[in-house]
């Protein structure tokens, strides 16, 4: 038998002399067992049962390069049962400091918004497509929307919200998976499974161009229509 190791060993160690670790690829490739193992280890946070261990298991995610210049994870926050969901496109230079979501002076125009409506921000959940930082606030890549979509669908699963409001011109292209402008997207009620679909202006356009607020009042006063129409607290 030792006779036997010696001769597995010496095997190797030529194999991996010879083709370095596409030895250890080429078994996995042959191995679908071993394979469908590890894509059910990665994909154990799909059977989460709530937002809170969804963030448990997803809070190390490696799925892109952002995790790479990240400082903190920005899962979302607010009420996990809330009958509205607000979506923005990706977590800035404080919401990455802080790991929240819409904090900052984006974040304060944003409450003010909602308080307009009627609506506490407690009351509310909100979130991004990415819930890690791009670079200089550049805007989501494809690979990154396509890596990290998943987890809001599942927080969204999650909530089931009778509202989604839709922050700016990205998170309305993502979930409408459409490449229309906002233009043509805001000012109509859209739908998304089983909820209505609002678009709003991101706060922090508002900031940048005070001549939209005339337009993204219009859009509030539509939306809180909407929540006396579907009774949402
Ligand atoms: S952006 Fe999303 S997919 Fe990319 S590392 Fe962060 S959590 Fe993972």
């Amino acid at each position: 038998m030792d006779d036997f190791y010696e001769k597995a060993a010496s095997f190797l160690e030529q194999q991996i002399e010879l083709y370095g670790d596409e030895l250890v690829m080429e078994v996995a490739a042959h191995n679908p067992d071993a394979r469908e193992g590890s894509d059910r280890d990665a994909d154990e946070w799909r059977q989460s049962t709530s937002l809170i261990d969804l963030e448990k298991q997803i809070s190390a995610c490696r799925k892109c390069a952002l995790y790479n210049t990240r400082n903190k994870f920005v899962f979302g926050s607010g009420n996990p049962n809330a009958d509205i969901v607000l979506v923005g496109e990706a977590p800035g230079a404080d919401e990455d400091r802080l790991g929240q979501p819409f904090v900052g002076r984006a974040g304060e125009l944003l409450t003010k918004m909602l308080a307009a409506i009627d609506l506490q921000r407690s009351s509310v959940y909100i979130c991004n497509i990415l819930k890690c930082r791009p670079p200089q606030n550049r805007d989501p890549a494809p690979d990154e929307i396509v890596a990290c979509k998943p987890y809001l669908m599942k927080q969204l699963q999650l909530i089931r919200p009778k509202i989604i409001v839709c922050l700016g011109r990205i998170a309305a292209q993502v979930l409408l998976e459409t490449t229309d402008s906002l233009s043509r997207l805001r000012g109509q009620i859209h739908r998304f499974n089983e909820s209505e679909l609002h678009i709003l202006y991101h706060p922090a356009a508002l900031l940048r161009n005070p001549s939209l607020k005339r337009d993204a009042w219009e859009d509030l006063k539509r939306i809180q229509r909407s929540l006396l129409e579907l009774k949402v607290k």
